[in-house]
């Protein structure tokens, strides 16, 4: 989610750390800061903003040293502030870490640290590793890393220097990017190839487990209980514009394929071994929930089709009404809201418009209010009560996509974390339902490997005028989403019908040849889907269905079938929606369009 990057040998470390985060600011850009260690003294400059804020600071009073540290945050844990920003120092300044992940066991070892007698100045996880660093600190730094690596849980990539031993940087990796970069009297560590391609091209790829010592001359190569490790030298051979994007054309598929561990990223630090579900600092208790006569969900575009699934698990299994609406035109509708609603309001960005102004209406009236949002300190992560965050990373690519697919991850545990309260739900159906989620990253994986055979279908359809999409029940939120993703970045007239509603007049749209896109997951409505496509077919559509793996019958009504894994019908539209996405992405590339930035489209909609 963020980037770091370090550097020993003879340049000006400032200068380079400066230059190699602009490289990874696509990685996280709420604050920026660095260590340098020159002449026994450990300089930490860090500020709250972009990068540039950071430059101004050394452009005025530079910050002379061979060897530093540096990071451009995307915060998890505590708001974008200058105390929160990276480097984060033990009490006596001698020691500095950087970290890209989230340290999953971070409040029982903050407790035990705070035990014995450690101070701690930031709200972030990463502070313990500075603090225990301290504590395992015995004239050895190598030996101190590999004994905190041993304490955490989580995932990290980590930088670490130390005054005592200014001849060394420490780079540790556990489910977080690192590479080495090999220099000539000089050697870097980095998030990404980017950061250090303007020095060198010649790499060492870090795996899990893996730690590296990394002086001027030399680097020692090891697991992170010191066994040592040989790796081979990869040689990049792409530019610096291909390598923000990971070897990928666009940040759009980038960002497809990174949702299984977007996924991941949002699940597994929720989940303890026991299936019990940590909301973060969410407060709602089971008084509270008895409480709520009444749930909103309100979000905008991509998030409201994510609130859709929220709005079936919460009814389905917390026995309370729900009511989703877009944001735009929620406080339009004099809606009936007061101190016994709750109102969950879904935004990437955190600052959406329309759903922040439902939200103050939803605050004024008393009612309770809880966010969903990628970004930590955003407007409305501050102005709600409660907040659950999406750990997807930074979404670039104005259609959104890894957003969505954790917006669907949070609200169903957040859905399942109301019932088990509540106690709504079954035991085993509960653990059915959190057994298949942990399965869902995999299943992702998989459904990435069709990419060519979703290619070929674009290429089939990505002439057409108009596209429809139709499902039943959840399979219609998840055809919404897909027809939003194709037009917003094809721009091919497009539009998602409830396939028992097509009947009803948009089937007169329907000619020779029109691609109709039917989505059919859900066992209990699959006969009445399966009438609906005949329905459409018989006027002549292409159908393409989508259907869960092992189900053949379907590809008796339809022109092409794209198979998803096996997977729980109430989470199938977190899987359902990744060949629609991978769909919507050929269609438009083949068209030429500009994917990563659609014409009219702003990431963020801060206007009402
Ligand atoms: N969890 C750390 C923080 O919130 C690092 C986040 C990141 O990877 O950007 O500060």
């Amino acid at each position: 989610m963020c980037g770091i990057v370090g550097y020993i040998g003879k340049q000006e470390a400032s200068n380079i750390l400066v230059e190699g985060l602009s490289k990874l600011e696509y990685r996280g850009y709420d604050s920026a800061g660095i260590a340098i260690l020159k002449d026994n003294k450990l300089d930490v400059r860090k500020y709250k903003g972009r990068l540039a804020v950071l430059k101004e600071n050394l452009d005025k009073n530079p910050s002379k040293g061979n060897v530093g540290i540096g990071h451009t945050r995307w915060a998890t844990h505590g708001e974008p502030s200058d105390v929160n920003s990276h480097p984060h120092a033990n009490s006596s300044g001698n020691i500095a870490v950087v970290h890209n992940g989230i340290i999953e066991n971070y409040i029982e070892l903050k407790e035990k640290l705070i035990m014995k007698g450690y101070k701690f100045l930031s709200e972030t996880d990463t502070e313990v590793v500075a603090h225990l660093v301290d504590m395992y600190y015995e004239g050895d730094l190598v030996e101190a890393v590999s004994k905190v690596v041993k304490d955490l849980e989580g995932a990290y990539a980590l930088g670490v220097i130390n005054k005592e031993n200014p001849d060394k940087l420490i780079a540790v990796r556990k489910d977080s990017p690192l590479i080495i970069g090999i220099g000539e009297g000089e050697n870097f560590i980095a998030s990404d190839i980017p950061a250090v391609l303007k020095y060198t091209r010649n790499i060492f790829i870090m795996e899990d487990g893996e730690m590296a010592v990394v002086e001027e001359d030399n680097i020692i190569l090891m697991k992170s209980d010191g066994t040592p490790v040989e790796k081979e030298v990869y040689t990049v051979n792409w530019d610096v514009e291909a390598a923000e994007k990971g070897g990928y054309d666009h940040f759009m598929i980038k960002e497809i394929c990174e949702q299984p561990k977007a996924v991941k990223d949002t699940l597994s630090p929720r989940l303890n071994k026991e299936n019990q579900i940590r909301l973060d600092d969410i407060s709602l208790t089971k008084e509270d929930l008895e409480k709520i006569n009444q749930v909103y969900i309100i979000a905008c575009g991509t998030a409201y089709h994510a609130g859709l699934l929220g709005k079936s698990l919460i009814q389905k299994y917390v026995d309370v009404p729900v009511i989703a609406e877009i944001g735009s035109e929620f406080r339009y509708n004099d809606p009936f809201i007061d101190e016994k609603s709750l109102m969950i309001v879904v935004s990437q960005s955190g600052e959406t418009a329309d759903t922040l102004a439902a939200l103050r209406m939803a605050k004024e009236k008393g009612a309770r209010t809880l966010a969903v949002t990628n970004v930590v300190g955003s407007t409305i992560s501050r102005e709600a009560d409660d907040v659950f965050y999406t750990w997807a990373g930074p979404e670039i690519a104005v259609a959104s996509t890894k957003a969505y697919t954790t917006q669907l991850v949070s609200l169903s545990l957040i859905a399942l974390d109301m019932a088990n309260k509540k106690e709504t739900i079954q035991k085993e159906e509960y653990n059915e339902l959190i057994e298949e989620l942990r399965l869902i990253p995999e299943k992702l994986e998989d459904i990435l490997k069709m990419d060519d055979s979703i290619k070929e279908l674009a290429k089939e359809i990505c002439e057409s005028e108009h596209i429809f999409y139709i499902g039943r029940g959840i399979d219609y939120d998840v055809a919404r989403e897909g027809s939003l993703k194709l037009k917003e970045v094809s721009y091919i007239h497009s539009e998602a019908m409830a396939a028992g509603e097509l009947k009803h007049g948009t089937i007169a749209l329907i000619e020779d040849g029109t691609p109709v896109i039917a989505l059919a997951t859900q066992d209990k409505l699959y006969d009445k889907t399966v009438s609906n496509i005949k329905e459409v077919h018989a006027r002549g559509a292409k159908i393409i269905s989508l259907g869960k793996m092992g189900n053949t019958e379907i590809a008796k009504s339809s022109d092409r079938v794209i198979y998803i894994p096996d997977v729980v019908d109430d989470l199938s539209p977190i899987l359902s929606v990744v060949p629609l996405q991978i769909l919507a992405y050929h269609v438009a590339t083949l068209r030429g369009a500009d994917v990563d930035k659609p014409r009219n489209l702003a990431k963020s909609v801060t206007v009402e």
